[in-house]
């Protein structure tokens, strides 16, 4: 198996919180790499540094051999990013946003294949300001596989999408992982994670608490707890000690 990140002992503070401690996982090739944790788990402050956007205080990442921070603009032709609640200007139309962010890669996808693989294709002269919550997300989405990234870090993928668009976003997530892209995805849906994910990392107060497969971390929670089956989220609040309705 080919590391595309790997992440050793990273850490970072805020004044005095300490956000992400000595956190410590590898994504290989290919995979579906989920990152989950509750609210202000310090789930967001570890994919920004992967992604180059915030400085770590101490540790090392590499994402294909690249140093986030030093090799940012190598790294950005080759890592797509869907920012959480990211904000276009209000009168920017659908089409608009695509082409202008098409422009900063050397190699970016078509966008009317995107667009049509999103269900965006009916909308590309929408301003901004107009969308849905959805329809934002799935831009989003949209704008993160622009540059026909290698490896894309998705932050609340589904955040505000109805049941339906959920399980289509599922599906094209999937379809993007069998083109060979290599998917770090954050949540806190454990429905999500469960359906799409090989394996998880579980990030509980800034510290890695299990990194494995749904599967095995289900198991083994059905094992402590005397019961036939577990779901992840019994894992979870076993591993964590909280609950997952937050939001
Ligand atoms: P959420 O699910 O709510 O997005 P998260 O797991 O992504 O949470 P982070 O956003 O990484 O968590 O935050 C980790 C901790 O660091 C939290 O306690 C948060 O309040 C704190 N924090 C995050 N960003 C900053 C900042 N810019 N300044 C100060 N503290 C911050």
């Amino acid at each position: 198996m080919t590391a595309v990140i790997e992440v050793q002992e990273l850490h970072k503070r805020y004044g005095d919180k300490v956000a992400v401690d000595d956190v410590s996982f590898r994504v290989d090739e290919g995979e579906i790499f989920g990152i989950l944790g509750s609210n202000g788990a310090g789930k967001t402050t570890t994919v920004e540094c992967v992604e180059g956007l915030r400085r770590a205080d101490r540790g090392t990442i590499r994402v294909f051999g690249l140093d986030p921070v030093r090799d940012r603009a190598e790294l950005t032709q080759r890592l797509g990013v869907q920012l959480q609640g990211a904000h276009l200007p209000e009168k920017l139309r659908v089409g608009e946003a695509l082409d202008l962010y098409r422009s900063f890669y050397r190699r970016p996808a078509d966008p009317a294949d995107l667009m049509a693989a999103l269900g965006l294709d009916g909308i590309r002269d929408t301003r901004f300001g107009k969308l849905s919550g959805g329809q934002q997300q799935r831009l989003s989405i949209a704008l993160a596989l622009i540059g026909n990234p290698r490896v894309a870090v998705l932050d609340e993928l589904t955040t505000g999408l109805d049941p339906r668009a959920r399980r289509e976003t599922w599906r094209l997530i999937e379809d993007v992982r069998a083109s060979g892209v290599t998917i770090l995805l954050v949540t806190h849906f454990m429905d999500e994670a469960e359906r799409l994910c090989d394996r998880v990392a579980v990030i509980d107060a800034g510290r890695v608490v299990a990194v494995d497969t749904p599967a095995a971390l289900t198991k083994r929670a059905a094992a402590d707890l005397g019961v036939e089956r577990a779901t992840l989220e019994d894992a979870f609040v076993a591993l964590t000690g909280e609950t997952t309705d937050v939001h």
